[in-house]
């Protein structure tokens, strides 16, 4: 290491010391010492490091169209806070039981699916858009589609709002859930309008968003509501394989006191048989035993069913993607390896984009759109960047504004930035104390202003390179 530096064995010892490092002359150093030790004599380093690719993404080979068969659409329901996602996710499943699964103990596994007209639906039970945000910051592409859920009493509110956003930052179609219709103060038409600021505009009146009035408490317009997801299934086709090893995501996992490591896991290609050697993040397992969410034992589970699992022999995290090899030692090789790269590619994980080094994402041609969150101390300057930022003209790249309200930065901000590859901007506003945190593990870029000029400028000017380095 000190010949690499072009300094003196005993001048590295000595700072690697001064570092609070006890080191000996022939000691190899691990990349972080390595890396403080080359900030401190003003070195900079290239870290190269040989990650072997294991993604899964990579592992797996493409399917014949002709291999496809359409599958049930995995639902998440995203709202306000109270607006009834909670009841409504539980009157769906209480009223959709099929007859010949009366009777089944109700698992909560995370996820569960219901049967109308003779064709199933996977809703995601972890309601809110936290959780769905931050399992895509982790790669994790679960949903299909969004119900958005406001109350007709209370009206469209600003997590309504977050919700909306994260669900288009996704990409994902939504169905407005209008709940409450049974209250007395209960004013539908007041939502759709509202929400038409959304881009969220009813068939009625010229758009094409769909709209299903419903009371989650007094079961109104459950079945309708059901319907209609099925025919947005339908217009987008969701499809898969079902004729191959399976590949989905980790839903939930947890540490059993009987039964050791469960995980809750929703299959999304092939299809899971007991036995079946596979990874989940970095953990090796072979299914021993898998339930349903009716409490029944399955000896397989195809595209789009959620299932919990045990067999593992760690517990994997929420978010992890799941995939079964072709025997057991295969698949230990490939947990092995990847919890050795798992700490290396952490290491090199810097993939977000931050101002700084904007302009050379642009000129490698990785970015088309600079996202961005905006947060301010009122609507009327956030709607003043807005248009500011809206109106900023630099060849080959656009402002996207992908999120903004009123209030300080929050954790759901920095989290939807890190799945949207964003940068948050502050406008008078600070981050939150867990929103700081989040946003240093996930490396997310936020810039606090109290000018708009400055704002604009500092934008304009890393958009074209011109940004002066920050040390
Ligand atoms: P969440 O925070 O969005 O999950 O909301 P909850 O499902 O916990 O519902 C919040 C409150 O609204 C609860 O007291 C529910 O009983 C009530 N609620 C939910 N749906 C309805 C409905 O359709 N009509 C009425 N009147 N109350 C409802």
């Amino acid at each position: 290491t000190a010949k690499l530096l072009h300094k003196d064995a005993s001048e590295v010892i000595k700072k690697l010391i001064s570092l609070g490092v006890m080191a000996t002359i022939n000691q190899e150093l691990d990349m972080d010492t390595i890396l403080l030790l080359a900030g401190d004599f003003g070195v900079e380093v290239e870290v190269k490091i040989p990650v072997e690719d294991d993604r899964f993404e990579t592992l797996e080979e493409n399917d014949d169209p002709a291999d496809l068969e359409v599958r049930p659409p995995v639902v998440t329901i995203m709202g306000h806070v109270d607006h009834g996602k909670t009841t409504l996710l539980d009157t769906i499943r209480s009223t959709s039981v099929t007859a010949g699964e009366a009777g089944g103990i109700t698992q909560h596994i995370g996820a569960y699916q219901v049967e109308i007209n003779h064709k199933k639906i996977t809703f995601l039970d972890t309601p809110g858009h936290e959780a769905f945000t931050a399992m895509r910051a982790r790669g994790a592409q679960v949903t299909d589609m969004t119900i958005i859920v406001v109350a007709a009493d209370d009206g469209v509110m600003p997590q309504t709002v977050e919700a909306i956003n994260h669900a288009k930052a996704a990409g994902l179609p939504i169905i407005v859930a209008v709940n409450k219709i049974d209250k007395p103060g209960a004013n539908p038409d007041k939502v759709k309008q509202e929400l038409t600021e959304y881009e969220l505009v009813p068939e009625e009146w010229g758009g094409d968003t769909i709209f299903v009035n419903v009371s989650a408490k007094q079961k109104l317009g459950i079945e309708e509501l059901l319907e209609m997801i099925l025919l947005v299934a339908e217009v987008n086709e969701y499809k898969a394989n079902p004729n191959k090893r399976a590949r989905g995501t980790v839903i939930e996992a947890e540490l059993d006191k009987g039964r050791g490591p469960v995980a809750r896991v929703l299959v999304q290609h092939g299809t899971l048989k007991i036995g079946d050697a596979f990874v989940a993040g970095n953990c090796f397992g072979r299914v021993r035993a898998m339930v349903n969410d009716k409490g029944r034992r399955l000896k397989e589970a195809g595209p789009s069913t959620p299932v919990e699992i045990t067999g593992l022999t760690e517990v994997p995290g929420a978010g992890d993607p799941f995939m079964v090899f072709e025997d057991e030692r295969k698949a230990r090789s490939i947990a092995d390896k990847r919890s050795i790269t798992h700490r290396q590619s952490e290491l090199n994980s810097n993939t977000r984009v931050t101002l700084d080094d904007l302009f050379n994402a642009i000129k490698e041609g990785e970015i088309k759109d600079l996202n961005v969150i905006i947060k301010g101390d009122v609507q009327g300057s956030v709607e003043a960047l807005k248009s500011s930022l809206a109106k900023i003209e630099v060849e080959g790249v656009r402002v996207k504004i992908i999120h903004s309200g009123a209030g300080a930065i929050t954790e759901s901000d920095i989290i939807l930035a890190a799945a949207s590859n964003a940068i948050v901007i502050g406008f008078n506003v600070r981050p939150e104390a867990q929103a700081k945190l989040t946003a240093e593990q996930e490396k997310v870029d936020i810039r606090l202003h109290r000018v708009i000029y400055n704002v604009i400028e500092e934008i304009e000017q890393a958009m074209k390179g011109m940004l002066d380095p920050v040390f």
